[in-house]
């Protein structure tokens, strides 16, 4: 017999002992926090990883009662152990001639529901416990899209930028020798995260090609549209973010329509977060990058963004200098621009407690995380606790991979979609995820917890795929 969720108490709730690091001030039930301690002795120093794991088992507790069968079957221990972890070395030349060694990953960590799947992140600050927190969220991100994919992330601690084209086609041909062997359509497909646009997918999937000799194109998406790449895969992650805010403020019987918004990041995600806010109606007038941010009170030149960050590669304070104005700001926190929709797109803990309470202070209403794990546990309280519309990474953001679901489709049938086909299909796929999201959350006692919505959602699915396929 199932046991009522909403009655679920924990059993001797513990408070969180004094060696972990201070994001972790929650409270777990005894048998959860026994397993995350473990966690962390098993993985030394990986605290963006700890943060992960911590964040999905502040939800699974009501599971646990719901489904004794999960823990009967260890199937939280199984899951936070990777499947496959590689670690490899990316010997590459510079352009004077000098031998650079950079090092390479890739955590294969759940493949129940698909050959796994995931981003490669080339940026100074990867180490494994940035790829392994990455990875864990996919795993759920990607069984919320309902799509038959596993999860995996991947990357190196490289530095793109200054890098001449060259330097990047040397370094990308040397990661994919390295790695090709553990690759394949039906083993493991890799797409685009920070650092690694279609540039750099075209010189990962020509050294494939070349290293066996094969025209593979469902081994990895973000391809380019000429060589089996999709219709909307750019676009994909910021637009499904605004899809997901959208789905929320519906909820609301709110909309987009007339909200002054700010995003930010100038990369992939925010620039096509903020087309798609553009187009429904939205007033966005702020984005950052890792240097600054710019506030245009009327409303961003999305087209000059484009061409200073896609075409020319420059700073985001270059802006200002086309529109006097617009107000740079060199290392300050976008997040003083007073807004109703604040969508963090640049990266891990970028908004903290501090700053979701000023956010709500100048009248934010609603918050959907285009990036990955951007807001810290202290964040996401205060938002929780406020109770404005407030959408978790691994659910808001899945159009990336979502998108990348539909280019192995077309790969697999060779095929090509309209732009208008697939944007409909990632519209009608990222409708689902709120609506799972949603449903779950009421379903386990927390109306209008997106957070848990999402994490228990996404657990339930990979878990019933692994009870399935047995101990393997
Ligand atoms: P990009 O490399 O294209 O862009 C990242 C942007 O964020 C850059 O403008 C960068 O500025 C800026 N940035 C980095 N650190 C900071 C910081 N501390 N403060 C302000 N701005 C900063 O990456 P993506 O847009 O592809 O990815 C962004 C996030 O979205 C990541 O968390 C990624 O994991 C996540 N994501 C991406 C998906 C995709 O399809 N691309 C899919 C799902 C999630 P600068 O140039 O100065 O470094």
């Amino acid at each position: 017999m199932e046991s009522d969720p909403q009655k679920f108490r924990p059993r001797a709730a513990i408070a969180m002992a004094r060696c972990f690091p201070p994001f972790m001030s929650t409270i777990l039930d005894e048998r959860l926090e026994a397993l995350f301690q473990t966690v962390v002795k098993r993985n030394p120093g990986e605290t963006e990883f700890h943060q992960a794991v911590r964040e999905v088992f502040e939800s699974l507790g009501p599971v646990l009662v719901k489904h004794p069968e999960f823990g009967t079957h260890k199937i939280i221990e199984r899951i936070c152990e990777p499947e496959r972890q590689i670690i490899f070395r990316v010997p590459w030349q510079d352009d004077s001639g000098q031998v650079r060694i950079n090092r390479g990953f890739r955590v294969q960590f759940n493949s129940a529901l698909g050959p796994f799947k995931g981003g490669l992140r080339f940026h100074p600050s990867v180490y494994l416990g940035i790829v392994k927190f990455l990875g864990f969220e996919q795993i759920f991100k990607n069984a919320l899209t309902g799509l038959p994919i596993g999860g995996a992330k991947g990357g190196a601690d490289f530095n793109p930028k200054g890098c001449s084209d060259g330097e990047i086609m040397r370094f990308c041909q040397s990661f994919m020798t390295a790695l090709h062997r553990n690759l394949g359509e039906y083993t493991d497909v890799p797409a685009g995260d920070t650092g690694v646009g279609t540039r750099e997918i075209g010189y990962l999937f020509g050294q494939y090609k070349r290293l066996t000799d094969r025209y593979e194109s469902g081994v990895i998406t973000g391809k380019g549209l000429d060589w089996g790449g999709a219709k909307v895969r750019k676009e994909a992650t910021g637009y499904g973010t605004v899809f997901f805010l959208q789905e929320m403020l519906a909820a609301r019987k709110d909309s987009v329509e007339g909200k002054v918004c700010i995003v930010s990041g100038a990369g992939n995600v925010a620039i096509y977060a903020i087309e798609k806010l553009q187009q429904l109606g939205g007033k966005v007038v702020a984005c950052s990058d890792s240097n600054g941010f710019i506030h245009d009170k009327k409303g961003l030149d999305l087209a000059l963004i484009k061409q200073l960050k896609e075409v020319e590669r420059r700073r985001i304070a270059d802006y200002a200098r086309h529109h006097k104005r617009a107000r740079y700001t060199a290392g300050g926190s976008i997040w003083s621009v007073p807004c109703e929709v604040a969508l963090p797109c640049a990266t891990q803990n970028e908004l903290n407690g501090k700053d979701a309470s000023r956010l709500l202070r100048n009248g934010c209403l609603a918050v959907a995380e285009g990036a990955n794990m951007p807001v810290t546990p202290e964040g996401v309280r205060v938002f929780l606790d406020a109770g404005i519309a407030y959408g978790p990474g691994k659910a808001a953001n899945a159009g990336g991979v979502v998108t990348s679901a539909l280019e192995m489709q077309q790969n697999a049938s060779r095929d090509s979609w309209g732009f208008e086909f697939t944007e409909t299909r990632l519209a009608e796929i990222m409708r689902g995820i709120h609506a799972s999201c949603y449903q779950t959350a009421e379903e386990f006692g927390a109306p209008g917890n997106y957070v848990h919505g999402a994490n228990i959602a996404g657990f339930i699915r990979v878990a019933r795929a692994m009870l399935a396929l047995g101990l393997v």
